[in-house]
């Protein structure tokens, strides 16, 4: 029997009748013969406010307690969604992360799945029940404390799981009806998405569409399970996520998958580093020992008066303080003369497998900013993907601009169903 792995995010369980109405969709699955796995997030906006809980009780609360009390969201669910289940006449059991066998590292609040070992599932299975797993948590191997995965992690549990148990696809049932263009609640005439590949996805996930976790679709490339990214409150076909989205049919892939903007960097610059070999290296070695995860870098041509030049980067800004304290302890052994900090930035991001292809896309792009009247402070690209740093302030105006540039604007809004979209 083929096993589906579904996963059901904190707006498809906001209260009650949602998750009765999430159990009547999983037992639909189970009807039609199928091993249901199914993987649950924290009801509605709840993990934000236990953080906000924790940070009235403490200003730096310790990541292990963090974990535990974030933890306790998705075990809520887990067990509510259980019991709506055995209402309907099916057997449910819910397991913790730590019950269902995802082993991470000990990296409190960013752990990283390490290995899958799912016993207790398969047995639930074995035994003609749905299994129920919390999402976004795992047990450390060494330290064996609860761990969470970073937030929107339970997309990453949901396909670890899928992986683990050779499942036929994961799907990610959320408050919009797939994967489209730009976010919708900023761009409200962005257009579905039929398929896209992993590679895109990659892209756009990093540059900062939320609708899946990175790391998920990471983990799905790796194991090649199909995503299928549809909508909790809708029975209409979602966005599927796979290696090849053309393989099979006469269509060709669009030249542009969409646009992203990412709101959590920030912006440091090093000024007056000496313009010699080794100083970018001693700055990165700084960084990565503080484990501060650097996106973009621009160096500038140094002033022939000095011999120095200014060296920016981008982090998030929850790495921030951790960047800037590393830049300082070392600021005798690099030698630059002082830091500047910014948080007032935002990453836009155009995304798509033919700009390999298609000569031409830089310019309708910058040519669009610029109508626009957006500033661009730095430019990164990769094979499929041009981002620009600009003010927050211009990011929508940005993101719009961009969007009906390439002719992505849908003839109708597209809808949003439920959630805060915080
Ligand atoms: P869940 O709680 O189901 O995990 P998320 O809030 O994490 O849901 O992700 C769904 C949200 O992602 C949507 O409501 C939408 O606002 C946002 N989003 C951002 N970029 C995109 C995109 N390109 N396509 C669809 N949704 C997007
Ligand atoms: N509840 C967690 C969060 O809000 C995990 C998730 O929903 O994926 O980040
Ligand atoms: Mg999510």
């Amino acid at each position: 029997m083929a096993v589906i792995v579904q996963k059901f995010g904190g707006s498809s369980v906001a209260d009650a009748p949602s998750i009765q109405r999430v159990a009547r969709r999983i037992c639909d699955t189970k009807g039609h013969g199928h091993d249901v796995v199914v993987v649950v997030s924290a009801m509605g906006d709840t993990t934000d406010d236990l953080l906000d809980l924790a940070n009235q009780v403490s200003p730096d609360p310790p990541g292990r307690e963090l974990d535990m009390l974030l933890t306790a969201g998705e075990r809520m669910s887990m067990a509510l969604l259980a019991m709506a289940i055995h209402d309907l006449g099916y057997e449910a059991r819910s397991y913790t992360g730590s019950q269902a066998g995802l082993i991470t590292d000990s990296a409190h609040g960013r752990a990283r799945i390490i290995d899958v070992t799912p016993g207790r599932i398969q047995g639930a299975l074995d035994d003609g029940a749905i299994a129920i797993v919390a999402g976004f948590q795992g047990v450390s191997y060494d330290s064996k404390d609860v761990t969470t995965l970073g937030r929107g992690g339970s997309d990453t549990t949901a396909v670890a799981l899928a992986a683990a148990l050779d499942a036929e696809v994961c799907e990610i049932y959320t408050d919009v009806d797939g994967i489209f263009t730009a976010d919708p609640r900023v761009v409200s005439r962005a257009s579905k998405v039929g398929r896209a590949s992993y590679e895109e996805m990659l892209e756009l996930a990093a540059a900062g569409a939320k609708v899946l976790h990175l790391r998920c679709v990471e983990y799905a490339r790796r194991s090649d399970i199909p995503i299928h990214v549809r909508s909790t409150f809708s029975p209409t076909e979602g966005t599927w996520v796979v290696a090849d989205p053309t393989a099979g049919g006469t269509m060709e892939q669009p030249i542009i998958a969409g646009v992203a903007a990412d709101l959590n960097d920030a912006k440091i610059t090093i000024i007056g580093v000496p313009d010699r070999p080794g100083e970018a290296a001693a700055i990165f070695r700084a960084l990565a020992v503080a484990s501060v995860n650097v996106d973009m870098i621009v160096q500038n041509v140094s002033a022939e008066a000095t011999g120095r030049t200014d060296v920016t980067f981008t982090c998030p800004k929850g790495d921030m303080a951790r960047a800037l304290q590393a830049l300082l302890d070392a600021q005798g052994s690099i030698g630059f003369e002082r830091l500047t900090s910014d948080e007032g930035i935002a990453k836009v991001s155009l995304v798509g497998a033919g700009m390999r292809s298609h000569p031409g896309v830089s310019a309708t792009f910058f040519e669009a900013l610029s109508e626009a009247d957006v500033n661009v402070e730095m430019i990164s690209t990769s094979e499929i993907r041009i981002s620009i740093v600009t003010r927050t302030e211009s990011a929508n105006a940005a993101l719009q601009a961009v969007h009906t540039a390439f002719g992505l604007d849908a003839d109708g809004e597209a809808v949003v169903y439920a959630g805060t979209g915080r």
